[in-house]
This record gives C-alpha cells, sequence and structure tokens, in this order.
C-alpha cells in the first residue's frame, strides 16, 4: 500500500484553507474552515467526511499541492464514512474487478488508453489515430472512480497490477482517453508514491501534437462551444491551458460562461450514486441553462463518463455532444 504524502505542516501559515474555504457544497466561513481541517489534520473525525460529496475541487484549489481530497478519502476509509451505499459500492467492485485477460506483448507505435469504455472504439480512427495501438481492459482500469466512494485501499491494491500490465508492453509514452487515467498516472500515483514507468500523456498534449503534424488540412469550424469540464480534471490542472490551445487550432470559441473553469459543475451521475437525486438535478439544470445563456453550440467533453451520463440532456437542449477528439476530426474534415 502506498503512503499518501500529505503533510499537516503543510498547512501551518495557510491563512486561506482554501481547501473548505473554497468548497461551494460545505459552505465554510474561515474560522470554521481552519477549525476543521485543524481536526483532519489530527486525523480526527469532522462533518466535512461526511458533508463532502466528493466533487475532487479542493485538491485543485490547494496552492499547496498537499492532496486535501486524497487525505479526505483516506480518513473517510478509516472511519467507516462512505459517500455511496456500501452495497452499490460491492457491486461495482465485482463489476469492474480485473479479469486477468490482458495479456502484455511489446507495442511499438503509439499506446492509447481507452480503459474501461469499449463502446468508445468507433471514435478512435482517422489520421489522428491511424498509427496507434488502442488498450482496452478492465484489467487496465485506473479504478480512481473508488475516490467517489471514500476508498483509497482498493485502487492501491490495483494499481500495482495495472502498471505491471503497462510496464510489460514496453511503452515510453502511454496516451490516455480518459481524464481520470491520465489523473491516476500523473496525480494519484505519485502522490502515493508509486513508481510510474512510463510518461503518461494526455490526451489534449496528443490531439494538439496530431494537429500540428496534419495543419494543412485543418479547416476552422468556427463553433461557439460549451465545455463540461470532469471532476478528474481538478486533480491535473495543469493540462487546462493545452484545451485553450487546441479550441485555437481548430478555431472554437470556448464561450465565456459561470460554470466553467475552477467553477465547473460536474456531470452530476456521482451524486444520483450518492443518493443525492436533487443535487444532480439542480446541477445538470444550472449546468444547462448556463451554455444556452452562453449561446453554446455544441458541448465538448474530455471525458467518457460525462458525455454517456448528459449527451441526451445536451442533445435535449439543441446542442450537439462531442468528444473532443470527435471536434478534432471534424476539422480535419473527416466524417464522424
Ligand atoms: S490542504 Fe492546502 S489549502 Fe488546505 S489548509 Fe493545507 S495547504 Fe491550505
Ligand atoms: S471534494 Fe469537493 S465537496 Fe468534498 S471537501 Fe473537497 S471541494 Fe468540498
Amino acid at each position: 500500500m502506498g503512503n499518501l504524502k500529505f503533510d499537516p505542516e503543510i498547512c501551518t501559515g495557510c491563512e486561506t484553507t482554501d481547501c473548505l474555504t473554497r468548497c461551494r457544497y460545505l459552505g465554510y466561513d474561515g474560522e470554521t474552515a481552519r477549525r476543521e481541517r485543524a481536526k483532519l489534520n489530527r486525523g480526527e473525525d469532522s462533518p466535512v467526511l461526511r458533508d463532502c460529496v466528493t466533487c475532487y475541487a479542493c485538491e485543485e484549489y490547494c496552492p499547496r499541492g498537499n492532496h486535501p481530497f486524497y487525505q479526505l478519502v483516506d480518513l473517510q476509509e478509516q472511519k467507516g464514512i462512505h459517500p455511496v451505499p456500501v452495497p452499490f459500492y460491492e457491486k461495482m467492485v465485482r463489476v469492474f474487478a480485473p479479469k486477468g485477460d490482458f495479456t502484455p506483448a511489446t507495442i511499438t507505435n503509439t499506446a492509447v488508453n481507452l480503459c474501461l469504455f469499449p463502446d468508445l472504439k468507433p471514435h478512435l480512427k482517422g489520421i489522428l489515430f491511424e498509427d496507434s495501438t488502442v488498450l482496452m481492459s478492465k484489467d487496465l482500469f485506473c479504478n480512481l472512480i473508488y475516490l467517489h466512494f471514500g476508498v483509497s485501499s482498493l485502487i492501491n491494491e490495483r494499481v500495482p497490477g495495472v502498471l505491471e500490465k503497462l510496464a510489460g508492453c514496453g511503452i515510453e509514452e502511454l496516451v490516455c482517453f480518459h481524464d481520470e487515467c491520465y489523473a491516476l498516472y500523473a496525480s494519484w500515483a505519485p502522490a502515493y508514491g508509486y513508481d510510474v514507468p512510463f510518461r503518461p500523456v494526455h490526451l489534449f498534449r496528443y490531439l494538439l501534437d496530431r494537429l500540428a503534424e496534419n495543419a494543412p488540412r485543418i479547416r476552422k469550424l468556427g463553433l461557439q462551444a460549451a465545455y463540461q469540464r470532469p471532476c478528474s480534471s481538478r486533480l491535473t490542472p495543469e493540462k487546462e491551458p493545452l484545451l485553450d490551445q487546441l479550441f485555437d487550432v481548430v478555431g472554437v470559441t470556448r464561450v465565456l460562461r459561470e460554470y466553467d473553469r475552477e467553477n465547473a459543475l460536474c456531470c452530476g451521475a456521482v451524486f444520483k450514486m450518492q443518493g443525492r437525486k436533487e443535487l444532480a438535478e439542480d446541477v445538470n439544470k444550472r449546468n444547462l441553462d448556463d451554455m444556452v445563456r452562453a449561446g453554446a453550440e455544441v458541448c465538448i467533453f474530455n471525458c467518457p463518463f460525462c458525455y454517456m451520463t448528459m449527451k441526451d440532456m445536451i442533445s435535449g437542449r439543441g446542442l450537439k455532444p462531442l468528444l473532443i477528439s470527435d471536434l478534432c476530426r471534424m476539422a480535419l474534415g473527416e466524417e464522424l
């Protein structure tokens, strides 16, 4: 089991306690935030552990990279606090268990990890993916979804096997189609002290590089786009400027709206799993109203899970839901 690099000393002198004061769900003032942070740092119980909706945002809000969200999940597990009902968790553990059917073989071209989303395989075609090997298997599942369940131990149990299988492919780089997979290799694993034996490449970086190679083919799309920022993006916010670059390259305007960037709202799927149906509906309504009000014609997804959760409701509001890779394929003149 890895050990989280969380240091209570780092919080000493942190006057703003951003991890809790900026949380949009707890509603703490500065004094309450400092008091509850101190309790958490001593490993004590706190209402934070029960009231957290696991939006991941405090991991982004901490200006000192101290991993407050990962620490919160460790504490939830230690104290037996379950943000999602246990029977649902147990079902997920069974359904997404590794099957042992992935046999590592040397990959000499670009390895792209599609993880648990075989239904999206038809989207990985055309110039952007022509010289790549697409990997899909429950054996390669990043397992970070269990952060939403208040569980770190299962991730710790499964991640060494995932790293070993990928290392067996002899890869130097792994392109992560799913933002949350990237977060495993670029954030969670290093935070818990695991050596990642390859360089994780975010899909934004990969798409930018492929588009640069095919620059003469690009036609500017002239679309107004809303971006649905996933919860996992809170774990690796450093890649966010790449999305603005991508939109520039394909001639798309990222509409100015309230619920974007650090103020993003999640897709709501996790709130439903937690039995917070009204919160899920409220978040979806505010988010979609905001996209429409801002004049978006398309909604761009970086997370397959958000895409599958929201695509029908997005279409229902007259916007076209698109994976970011499909947006790039459109700019290259490819049929979707
Ligand atoms: S976890 Fe980060 S934001 Fe929170 S008190 Fe510590 S240093 Fe400050
Ligand atoms: S994960 Fe989200 S809801 Fe939970 S404490 Fe952090 S910011 Fe608040």
